[in-house]
């Protein structure tokens, strides 16, 4: 039988109570994302059933959606505020950018893949998502203008932390992004204070290669 609305709704928030709260995010504006935004939209048909699963999911042109708990655990770290403007890199299924599009004034995102970004778009814009400006490019070099950024949210994984990612940082920006081998990464947070940019880092995680002059050849 297929899935109804409703029945998604339901799984959306029993992965919100299973996958995120029991796991220790607790910040409300970010579960209310999570609750609302529509993860099967994102996903090919094929796959809808599993949206609400505790994985990733393939989304064709061998990329992923990123796996719930992973989406939220990042977007708490970056901790978006209703004012910030923040850049994406790799914008892939537009499930991110959609959460990322409630928490603060404006998400500019850059993927790779023209079809992705395409694809991000429409159904970002059919869910009702205005506060985003798309691009394809590569996005390892950062956004193509002079911008700066309170945030940025990288969601692929880098061989060496790209440079003009970090320059295009506000200061007291912070930029999340995984870095390492190519099949494990450790969480990187950087913030720009004063001259520097001071790095913590978290969880060790599993992303698909980030293209492009900074990325993996
Ligand atoms: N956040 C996404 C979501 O919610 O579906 C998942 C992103 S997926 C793990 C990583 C994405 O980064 C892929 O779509 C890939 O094409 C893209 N990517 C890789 N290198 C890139 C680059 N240099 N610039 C922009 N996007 C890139």
């Amino acid at each position: 039988m297929p899935s109804t609305d409703e029945t998604f709704s339901q799984q959306r928030q029993n992965m919100v109570q299973q996958q995120i709260k029991a796991r220790g995010i607790k910040d409300s504006r970010i579960l209310s994302a999570l609750t609302n935004v529509a993860r099967h939209a994102y996903v090919p048909q094929s796959r809808q059933r599993l949206a609400y699963n505790d994985g990733p999911l393939p989304i064709g042109h061998q990329q992923t959606i990123s796996q719930p708990y992973i989406v939220a655990y990042m977007t708490a770290l970056l901790a978006p505020k209703a004012q910030d403007t923040i850049l994406e890199i790799g914008t892939g299924s537009g499930y991110q950018t959609a959460i990322l599009s409630l928490l603060c004034k404006h998400v500019f995102t850059i993927e790779f893949i023209p079809q992705l970004a395409l694809k991000a778009k429409q159904i970002n814009d059919a869910s009702g998502y205005k506060n985003i400006t798309y691009l394809s490019a590569d996005g390892s070099m950062g956004w193509p203008a002079q911008i700066q950024f309170d945030a940025i949210m990288v969601t692929a994984a880098a061989p060496l932390t790209p440079q003009p990612l970090l320059q295009q940082l506000k200061p007291f920006g912070r930029m999340l992004i995984p870095v390492g081998e190519r099949f494990q990464q450790l969480l990187q947070y950087w913030q720009h204070v004063g001259d520097e940019f001071v790095k913590h880092e978290y969880l060790s995680v599993m992303f698909v290669p980030l293209k492009g002059q900074q990325g993996w050849q």
